[in-house]
């Protein structure tokens, strides 16, 4: 990977992107490799040595690494404090071998004594104000999968969001605005039948010989839905969902969804692949 310095950034900041120390430790996927898009996986391996990065778009995980090694090192010293008492597992990677014979790990921000698992994430507000990431919510499952495989059980998911662009004003000004940075989100814990068959998914579409290309969903989509009152301003929706609800609140008046073409964010902006990236290119007219 050739790591860019566009904007000039402190020498101290290019060395900490780095100096990334992230370690899946023995294991075939991590639980967020599995949940990634395959099609990203397997361009970033293949291109590797031809994928330019620049430090401007890493910054975002530096902040998460901070605020997890931070994080980390309170809960420790809370372990600490209470002594004998303490049942939490801090900042614990954890590993287990699939039927199929694919090693997977996971690290767990902190599992507390009650079974309460919480995942750190750094985002945005926007994030905390859209429904739960589909994602999100399946990366939390699987790693309640992972503790399942290590004897242990988790019997309520978090995810502790900081919202790195949270306004104090907004927060006086705006209804339905986050009143504090931390959003704690709640994650529905699904069955030990349902994490089982979504593990069992991303291993085969992870290990099969054709690679899948990349959902709606993985690829970001804004605005594929367009929902047209009878009377009225028409509007935009990522998902059906949303496009529902928003028709379900007016109560009266005849609505039709349309599909529209979604801009693509994460082909747009941020997939470090999309260079490569035989699914987007081929779209704009330009494979080669
Ligand atoms: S450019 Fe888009 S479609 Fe291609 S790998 Fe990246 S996210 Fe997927």
């Amino acid at each position: 990977m050739i790591l860019t310095n566009e904007h000039g950034i402190p020498e101290e900041f290019v060395r900490a992107i780095q100096n990334d120390a992230y370690d899946m430790g023995e294991a075939d996927f991590s639980v967020t490799g599995l949940v990634q898009p395959p099609q990203i996986t397997r361009l970033r391996e293949k291109h590797d040595d031809d994928i330019s990065i620049d430090v401007s778009d890493r910054i975002y995980m530096l902040l998460g690494t901070g605020v997890h090694n931070v994080l980390e090192r309170v809960n420790r010293l809370l372990a600490e404090e209470q002594g004998m008492n303490s049942s939490n597992i801090a900042e614990e990677r954890f590993f287990a071998t699939h039927h199929s014979g694919t090693k997977i790990s996971g690290a767990i921000d902190l599992l507390k004594g009650d079974g309460s698992m919480i995942d750190y994430k750094i985002s945005t507000v926007y994030t905390a104000r859209k429904p739960l990431k589909l994602d999100w919510e399946a990366q939390l499952n699987m790693y309640a999968w992972l503790l399942r495989q290590n004897d242990l059980e988790a019997t309520k998911l978090t995810i502790d969001l900081v919202c790195k662009d949270w306004s104090k004003g907004k927060a006086k000004r705006e209804a339905g605005y986050p009143n504090s940075p931390i959003v704690s989100m709640s994650v529905p814990l699904w069955s030990e039948e349902r994490q089982d068959r979504y593990v069992d998914s991303r291993v085969a579409i992870h290990t099969a010989e054709a690679t899948a290309p990349c959902t709606n969903e993985e690829r970001w989509a804004r605005g594929g839905y367009k929902a047209v009152p009878g009377k009225g301003k028409s509007k935009k929706f990522d998902s059906l969902s949303e496009a529902a609800t928003w028709i379900n609140r007016h109560k009266t008046g005849g609505f039709t969804v349309l599909d529209e073409q979604p801009q693509f964010i994460r082909c747009e902006s941020w997939c470090e692949v999309s260079d490569f990236c035989p699914q987007w290119k081929g779209e704009k007219g330009n494979a080669s």
